[in-house]
C-alpha cells in the first residue's frame, strides 16, 4: 500500500502556525511536511514570524515557488489586477505551485492528508476543498476543541508569540493584496516603501494597458498618496480606533499578547478573522 504524506500548509498567519507548534508537540511521530507558498512578495513580517516558527518544528520548512513572476502573470490576464472576483493570484502563484510540488505523490497514488487551521469556534466554515480524491483534509484545531483562545496560548506558551505585521496590518499574504484597507496601503507605503512602488508600478502597468481596475476601486494609489488624502484617511482610521477603544472588553484587556500593545494592533488582529480572506493566503 502506498505511504500516506502528511502536510500542513502555513499561511504566515497565526492559526496556521500555531497548528504547525500543536501537531508538531502532540502528535510528534507524524511525518508531517510544513510548507509555505512563497510568492516572492510577502511581508518582511510574514518571512521573520516563519523564520521563529521554525525554531519551534522539528522539522524543516519547504518553501514552494510560483514558476513565474506576478509580472508576468498580470501580462498574461491582460494586465487586469487580481480582486476578489478575480482571484487568479492565489490559482497562479499558490494553488498551482502547491499541486505541482504533490503531483509525484499523487501520480504514484498516495493518499494525502492536509491539516488546516480552522479553530473550534470556526467550525463550519467553509474550508479548503480538495481538488483531488486522494486529498483529504483534517481540522485538529476542531477535533481537539481549540478555539481562539487556545490558539493565543499555543503561541504564547511557544514563544512564538503574534507575527508583527499585526501592527499596521490585519492579514498576511502579498504586499499588494487587495485585501488591504486604505489605512493599510497607507501602512505598506510608510513600512516598505519599495513595496509600495512595486504595488504603484504594476497598477500604472494595468491602467496603461486599458485595464479599467485599480488596487482599490476608483482610487488609484497616485491618489491615495496625495498627503490631503493620507491625512483623511488617517483621521477616518483614528475616529474609528477611539470608537474601538471605548469597546473594548475585559476580555481582551486580559489578553497577554496585548499588553503594551496599540489599539491599532488588536484591531488587526481582530479583522484578521474576517471571512472574506482565505486560508492558503491569510490563516
Ligand atoms: S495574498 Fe492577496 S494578492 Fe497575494 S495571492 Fe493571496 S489574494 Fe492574491
Amino acid at each position: 500500500m502506498s505511504k500516506t504524506k502528511h502536510i500542513l500548509g502555513l499561511s504566515g498567519g497565526k492559526d496556521s502556525a500555531a497548528l504547525a507548534v500543536h501537531m508538531n508537540n502532540k502528535y510528534p511521530d507524524l511525518d508531517i511536511e510544513y510548507f509555505f507558498t512563497d510568492t516572492g512578495y510577502e511581508l518582511k513580517e510574514t518571512y521573520d514570524f516563519l523564520n521563529k516558527l521554525k525554531t519551534r518544528l522539528d522539522k524543516p520548512i519547504h518553501y514552494i515557488n510560483p514558476r513565474n513572476s506576478f509580472d508576468y502573470y498580470l501580462k498574461k490576464y491582460n494586465n487586469f489586477l487580481p480582486s476578489q472576483t478575480a482571484r487568479w493570484c492565489t490559482i497562479e502563484m499558490k494553488l498551482k505551485s502547491m499541486e505541482t510540488w504533490l503531483k509525484p505523490a499523487l501520480d504514484e497514488g498516495q493518499e494525502i492528508i492536509t491539516y488546516v487551521g480552522i479553530r473550534y469556534d470556526e467550525r463550519g466554515r467553509v474550508g479548503y476543498k480538495p481538488t483531488n480524491d486522494l486529498i483529504k483534509a483534517k481540522f485538529p484545531f476542531i477535533e481537539d476543541c481549540i478555539d481562539k483562545e487556545g490558539v493565543m496560548e499555543i503561541l504564547e506558551s511557544s514563544g512564538l508569540g503574534l507575527p508583527d505585521y499585526y501592527k499596521w496590518r490585519s492579514r498576511s499574504g502579498c504586499t499588494f493584496c487587495f485585501f488591504q484597507r486604505r489605512s493599510e496601503w497607507i501602512g505598506l507605503k510608510e513600512n516598505d516603501p519599495a513595496a509600495w512602488e512595486h504595488a504603484k508600478s504594476l497598477e500604472k502597468q494595468a491602467t496603461d494597458n486599458a485595464s479599467a481596475f485599480t488596487w482599490i476601486k476608483d482610487m488609484p494609489l497616485t491618489e491615495l498618496e496625495k498627503p490631503e488624502v493620507i491625512a483623511k484617511i488617517k483621521e477616518q482610521h483614528k475616529r474609528q480606533l477611539e470608537k474601538l477603544k471605548l469597546k473594548k472588553d475585559q476580555q481582551t484587556q486580559n489578553n497577554p499578547f496585548l499588553k503594551g500593545e496599540d489599539i491599532s494592533f488588536e484591531e488587526n488582529l481582530a479583522l484578521d478573522d474576517v471571512s472574506s480572506s482565505c486560508l492558503i493566503c491569510h490563516k
